[in-house]
Formats: C-alpha cells, structure tokens, sequence
C-alpha cells in the first residue's frame, strides 16, 4: 500500500538541516536472539552508509546495548553517531563520552535478576554500565509469565531502596535503569554538536523511545514502529522494520542531491490512532438510565456514565448490565445495537438474595466498615456466585475471547475469575466506587478469601484513594499471602496491578451563572430563608451518610455556640433509595424522628432549625441550591468519594463562596484539603467546625475556594475514564 507522507514528516525531512536518530532492535534490525549478531545485515548496513552520505543529515543510533556491541556494529568512526544504554553513553567521530553518575551501579539488581535467570532456564542477563536487564524471550510460553513475576519479586525490595534506579518493562525483558540513563538526554547532546535550526526525525519501536519523543521540539518528529498495541507520542506509525527500513530508503531519496518531489513512493507509513482502539465491554450491575439521576440509586449514573458512554462510542463498545427488569423465565441477553446497551432481566429470586441481599446486605456494610450492620446467609452467597457466572455467560456472547472488559464495583467482584474459566484471555478491569475497609472488617465476611482471589483474577483493580488501595493489599497479604509490590499485588503467579484513580465532575455543568432563570422553588426558598444562613446537606437516603448523626450535631452546634440560634438553618436533602431493604426503610424513620426532635426542642414560630425535604433535585436545580449554601455540610461516617462535596465546590461564586464541611471519612478528602475536615463520630468538635464554617471570613473562604476549586478542575468523568482505561490496555508488553 502506498501511503500518504503526513505534511509534518514531509516538512522536517527537508529541512536544510537534518538529524535522524533511529533505534536500533525492532526498528533498523529485526529482534535477534541472543548470542546478538556481531555484524549488521547488508540491507541495514547499506541504509546506513548511505544516510551518512546525505548532505547536512546526521545519523544517530540510539540503542539500549552497550558500548563495545555499538562499537562491533559500527567500527568505522566515520560512521553513523551512536548513543549507547540509553542514553550512558554517547560516541561521535570514534570516541565515547559517558554520563557522571559518580558511584551509582545496579549491582544488587544485578544479583537478584542472576537468582532469577538460574531458576528460568532461557532467562539471559544482560549487564550494562548504569542498568541491567532480564531477557525472558527464549524462555519457553508457559514459564514467562512466572519468570516475569518473580524478576519483579526479586526487584522489589531493591527498588525502594534505590530510588535513583527505575524498573523498564519492554518487550519480554524487564530492566532496572538509572532514571538519568535515559534516551531522552540524548537531544541536548546531539543539540550542542548540530547546526542551530537542525530538525529531528526520531525513530523508535520501544517504550523506552517514548523518552526520546517526549524530548522533541516543535518542528521535530516521532515515527513509532510496530503493531498498533500501545499508546504512543508519536504521530505517525510504521509496521515494523520492514516498513521503517522503506522510510528511510525514501528519506534518502528526498535528502540526496538529485532529488526532485518524492523519489520514492513508500509503504506503511500511517497516522498513529490517538487512542488504541480495544474492542471494551463495559459491565455494571445496573445499564446506565438517562436522566432518572439517583431515584434509580444504581451506580454509575449521571456525570460517570456520560464519561464512560463517549469512551465506549470511540471504541465502538457496548455496556452491559441488569435491565432493572425482574422475571420469572425471560432471561436472553437483550442487544440495542444502536445504544450499544445489553441488558438481562434476573428472576425475582435472584433479585432479592444476590441484590438486595450478599450486594447490599453483607458487602456494602463490610466495605463501608459498618460490620455490625452485615448479615451472611448462604442461599445469598450462592446466588451471587450464580449472577457473576451470569454476567461472565453474557459477557463471553459480546466480547471476543482477547477483547478488553472492563466491570464496575462490588456486585462484580467474581467476573473475572469466571471469565478466565470460559477462556477469555484480554486485559480485565475493575473499579470499585466504595472504600475498601481494613483487614480486620474485611476478614469478618464468611467468603473473604474466595472475593480476594476473585478481585486478584483482574489484571487491574481500581480504587478512588490510596486508603483503599492500601486497605486492600493488606487485606490481600494478610488472608492469602499475596505480596505487594511496586507494580501491584502478585498472587498464585500473576501479577494484579492496582491503581488509583480518584473520580471527578463536570464542575462546568455546576457553575451558575448570572443570566440562568431562577427555579420557582429556589425563589420560594430564599423568600422564606429570609436572612437566615443556609446549611446544605444532599445525598442519597444510606446509613452511611449519616444523616441522623448530622441533624443531631447540627443541633448541638446551637447549645455549644448559641449566638447562631434564629440565624441558621440546615436544609437536608435525602434522596430515597434501596426502599425494599428494611435498613433502609428505619433509616428514613430515624431521620423523620431526629427533625421533629430537634425542631421541637429548639424550633420557634419563625425559626425551623432544620428543613427535611425525601426526594431528588436534576442538576440545574442542585446547583442553584448549592450555590445558596453558606456552608457544605458533607459528613459521611464513610463514603467512596462523595461527588456532592465537589459539586459545592463547583458551584459557589468565586467572589464570595460558601465553606465546605468534610467528612474525613469520605475519599474526596485525600483531594479536598483544604476543605474544613472533621471526624463526623466526634458531634462536639464538628458542631465547633460547622459554626466556623458559618462564621468563617470572606478573605478565607476566597483562599480556601480557590485551592478547592484548583483540586475539583483537575478531573472529570472523561478523564478519570480514560486514565483506568490507558492503564488497562497499556500495562506490560506481556507475552
Ligand atoms: N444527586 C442528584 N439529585 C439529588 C441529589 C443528588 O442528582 O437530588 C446526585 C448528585 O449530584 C451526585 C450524586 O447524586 O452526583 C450522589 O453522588 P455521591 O458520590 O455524593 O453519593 P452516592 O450516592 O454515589 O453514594
């Protein structure tokens, strides 16, 4: 095929000035085996004599192996420049220069990788003055991924001692590396010897040319070469070296001297897709429903599944989850096509003992800490056993066995183990929306053991906070001996990576501006709050919001700072939710009780300490309430994150914000810093804040809503989506 040169490379191709640095394995020569061949072939070696020929072009081989293998396959000094371990070494007209890094040596990596290759048979060592690295190539298939994980075992300890050193994961070879080895540092050194003005074409198949790319300047160009399996910098893609080697015959027909147009036409060379193009199936419990926001109370909804459902549009995907629908027989997979939904009914059964029951009854209290409130019973278990198996069944009929599966949350904490057993081999996410507890709640759930295995069968778990992630890795070494490290949790073998990806809002869709009409109801509300300062608090109806706690504490802020009484009120907004669980349904009956308390001990004729409203606000509506709010009033005794804590942020006025009150317990906090944080258990010290809040300075609250604001703008629903996903997809060049 014949392609078309896109403009850029065409431009930096003729300009005067011209240096191509190339690497060297996968992209001018095909990947040998050791014992590494001691001469180039002569097509190579042909292509590079006649690059040094060309007129004001300068050659540089950029290559991974040490000096004296360079110096082997290009012994002329006249010959091309050459950059050797990465960057460690630099050789032009015949002599090398090294980096200074005084008395640094991997030597203690280089002792445990030699521990590893022993027990590998096939595993070689390649030692280099600032790095070393594990080949496991001609290792045979079914010992690779083992050679791997116990490389990246031995590693592990070393690593974080060292932390001038870094761990290279390219094509089945693992390496530590000085992090100032890198092929990045090789452009201010080819800069200082070129002719001002000189561009760049730089040429690369591995991970460690993204250094080099990433090093480029404006007029300079990347070209990646090899199958389109990675994200990449580059702009441009060849197929191999094949097609690289057909790039360079064509460049050096532009740079000779006769050269007239385009001498040669070329093949392969193609414009790099932005994002790779994984076939995804998205799972959740529930699909996605438009604008029901959370009466439907299953997550995602709202801004996660809009920044989901564009992800899933560019890669062509589908979702597929529970229709909401409960039956008795129906139970085919029902395919939209057009919305690239699938959906299924359970039975009623299924219903209430997988649902209703283990999801909500026994997991959702543990992974919330709130163990006292879980119960176990085995009918429970067993279905939500039978349901993954269900959803791994479907799962198999929408995605190839290779195809990318990404699953959200607790209910789908066994799908990938029952995906590996139908023999789908792709990469397997899961992101997990609520926290995930300390060992000591965990272990207390009768099946722990079997869901960590489960969780440790993805390739990638994802968590909101660092807490969570830690809690789960202990949880994981603590009940079956799985071993952290800097890559993730290895188990039985494998290596789980985990990742944490904090979610965040569309805070434009909150911001308020001053020409949006008005809600009728938000008119009414400020008519009757009159002067009265407003306390805000919104969430779904859970105990975990606690929101009996809150209406208590806020009374307590009356008889512990009582200049407040008459002037403030809290407007609790509890959105319905889970209503056929009976939890639930004494939740709703504590909050009712704690507001008729509190407004009958302190409530006056003209003062209602606090207003209760059971139901749910669309967005414009929440925002304009948010925006009234003098104070936030967020405190979960422990939550996932809490967007509600973010969409305060986004929505106040910058002139003359509103405070946030936070719970510590609520992820959003390791983001919210500068939020006022408080333990919701302590009700005195949280009365306290609330009344600083309320009483908080203009000048402190412009401070504090600019940082929190800073934080909240740093992601969205897009992003944190195609942040999980590119850590998917990408990850480990893996056999
Ligand atoms: N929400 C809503 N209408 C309401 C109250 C809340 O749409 O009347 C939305 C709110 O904007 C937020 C979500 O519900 O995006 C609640 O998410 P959060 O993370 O705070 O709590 P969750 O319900 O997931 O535990």
């Amino acid at each position: 095929m014949v392609s078309t040169i896109p403009d850029a490379v065409r431009r930096a191709a003729r300009s005067p000035d011209l240096a191509i640095l190339i690497d060297l394995d996968g992209t001018l020569i095909p990947f040998a085996t050791p014992p590494l061949a001691a001469r180039l072939d002569v097509g190579a070696a042909q292509l590079v004599r006649s690059l040094t020929r060309c007129r004001r072009t300068q050659i540089v081989i950029v290559s991974g192996r040490p000096k004296p293998e360079l110096d082997a396959l290009f012994p002329d000094p006249d010959g091309p420049w050459l950059v050797a371990e990465h960057g460690g070494w630099r050789r032009r007209l015949g002599s090398w220069t090294g980096l200074d890094l005084g008395e640094a040596t991997p030597h203690g990596a280089e002792e445990r990788l030699r521990e590893v290759c022993a027990a590998h048979p096939g595993a070689t060592i390649e030692r280099k003055t600032w790095s070393v690295a594990l080949h496991y190539r001609n290792v045979p298939d079914s010992d690779r991924e083992g050679t791997y994980v116990d490389a990246l075992l031995a590693l592990d300890g070393w690593l974080r001692t060292w932390k001038e050193y870094e761990l290279l994961e390219g094509r089945l070879v693992i390496e530590v590396r000085h992090r100032s080895a890198n092929k990045g540092t090789t452009l201010p050194w080819l800069r200082s010897a070129v002719p001002p003005g000189t561009s760049v074409i730089a040429i690369g198949d591995d991970l460690s040319d993204e250094d080099t790319f990433a090093a480029l300047g404006s007029d300079d160009v990347a070209i990646a070469v090899g199958p389109d399996e990675r994200p990449t910098r580059a702009p441009a893609r060849l197929a191999g070296v094949e097609a690289c080697r057909s790039f360079l015959a064509w460049l050096i027909g532009v740079r000779s001297d006769d050269a007239v147009g385009d001498p040669v036409a070329m093949s392969g060379l193609h414009p790099v897709a932005t994002h790779v193009e994984a076939p995804l199936l998205v799972v959740s419990n529930r699909l996605p429903m438009d604008d029901d926001g959370l009466r439907a109370r299953d997550r995602p909804v709202g801004g996660l599944a809009s920044g989901v459902s564009a992800s899933l549009r560019r890669r062509r995907g589908m979702w597929l989850g529970w229709s909401g629908r409960t039956h008795e027989g129906a139970r085919a997979l029902a395919v939209d096509e057009v919305t690239g939904r699938a959906g299924f009914d359970l039975s009623r059964q299924e219903h209430a003992l997988y649902y209703n029951g283990f999801a909500n009854r026994s997991l959702w209290p543990v992974l919330h800490g709130f163990i006292g409130r879980a119960r176990f019973r085995d009918a429970e278990w067993t279905a939500y056993v039978e349901v993954n198996e269900r959803f791994a069944d479907h799962a198999m009929e929408l995605t190839p066995r290779d195809g990318v599966v990404w699953a959200h949350d607790f209910h789908l904490l066994l799908l990938a183990r029952a995906l590996r057993d139908r023999g789908h081999t792709g990469r397997k996410g899961l992101f997990l929306h609520v926290p995930f507890p300390a060992l000591d709640a965990f272990e207390t759930v009768p099946h722990a053991e079997q869901l960590l295995a489960g969780m440790l069968a993805f390739d990638l778990l994802g968590f909101h906070t660092e807490r969570h992630a830690a809690n789960f890795a202990r949880a994981a070494s603590g009940l079956l001996g799985a071993t952290e490290t800097i890559r993730g949790i290895v188990h039985a073998g494998r290596l789980t990576r985990v990742g944490v990806f904090p979610l965040g809002i569309d805070a434009d869709e909150f911001r308020v501006r001053p020409e949006d009409e008005l809600d009728p109801e938000m008119i009414e509300l400020r008519a009757a709050m009159g002067d009265l300062k407003l306390v805000l608090g919104v969430d779904r109806l859970d105990y975990t919001k606690g929101i009996p706690e809150r209406i208590d504490t806020f009374a307590r802020m009356f008889e512990l700072v009582p200049e407040w009484r008459g002037k403030a009120s809290l407007l609790q907004i509890a959105v319905p939710s889970r209503a056929d669980v009976p939890e639930y349904k004494a939740q709703r009956q504590a909050i009712e009780n704690a507001v008729g308390r509190v407004n009958g001990e302190l409530g006056e004729a003209h003062w209602a300490p606090v207003r209760y409203v059971s139901r749910s606000y669309d967005r414009p509506s929440l925002a304009q309430l948010y925006r009234a709010a003098r104070v936030g009033l967020v405190t979960p005794l422990r939550d996932g994150m809490n967007l509600v804590a973010k969409e305060y942020v986004a929505a106040q006025d910058p002139e003359d914000p509103g405070a946030l009150v936070l719970s510590r317990f609520a992820g959003a906090a390791e983001e919210l810093r500068e939020a006022l944080l408080t333990n919701p258990y302590d009700r005195g010290a949280t009365a306290r804040t609330i009344a600083r809040a309320l009483g908080m300075p203009r000048e402190e609250r412009i401070a504090r809503h600019q940082a929190l604001l800073a934080a909240v703008q740093r992601s969205s629903p897009a992003s944190w989506c195609e942040a999980f996903l590119e850590a998917l997809t990408s990850g480990r060049w893996a056999p």
